[in-house]
């Protein structure tokens, strides 16, 4: 009897071992997948139409869209040089989520608000990683309120001022499919004054 016992115990421990085996290996996979899923080799490049959609807010059960948003957040924290801000269009995801950096920081903005715009418009030097070898002057306002969802999904504001500021709205913009050339600024009216 013991030993018809101790060959139980002994099947349903190799069996243990298998699946444990499985999942170490189904984890190991899972993060190879992640690992490898670059978002630079993804951003979307003019003329898509993803990039002229306006874009629709994002649900907590959304999870696709937190998961792509953390992948830019950390493509963004390694990218040398530093770029500055990348949102869920460029990625082909019509979804109102952006990442851009804050004191040097990358910040995941969901359903984003430009609440307030209370400073004066100023010219701001641009480029963009959908429309690769063009960059030029836009007109932005240089200090800006900004409410969003932290990927904590708790409702944030910040001020943010200067080049923060333009980062934000640009991001932003991308999100009701406006693109930085739809503003660029001619060298005649550069020498416009503006208020
Ligand atoms: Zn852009």
């Amino acid at each position: 009897m013991i030993i018809v016992f101790t060959q139980t115990v002994t099947t349903r421990q190799k069996t243990f071992i298998a699946l444990l085996t499985l999942l170490f290996i189904w984890i190991l996979f899972k993060q190879w997948l992640s690992s490898s899923f670059s978002v630079e080799k993804n951003i979307i490049i003019t003329p898509a139409p993803v990039l002229r959609a306006v874009a629709g807010d994002i649900t907590p059960q959304d999870q696709s869209s937190l998961t792509l948003l953390n992948r830019m957040s950390e493509y963004l924290r390694q990218s040398y040089p530093l770029k500055y801000g990348l949102a869920l269009p460029q990625l082909g995801i019509p979804r109102r989520g952006f990442v851009v950096i804050i004191k040097r920081k990358p910040v995941i903005m969901i359903n984003p608000v430009i609440e307030e715009s209370t400073g004066s418009s100023q010219l701001s030097f641009e480029s963009c990683l959908s429309i690769p070898g063009v960059e030029g002057y836009v007109y932005r306002n240089d200090a800006i309120t900004v409410s969003y969802y932290d990927q904590d999904w708790n409702r944030q504001t910040l001020n943010a001022i200067d080049i923060e500021a333009y980062i934000i709205q640009h991001e932003y913009d991308h999100l009701q499919g406006i693109l930085f050339t739809d503003k660029l600024v001619t060298e005649e009216e550069k020498n416009i004054p503006t208020e």
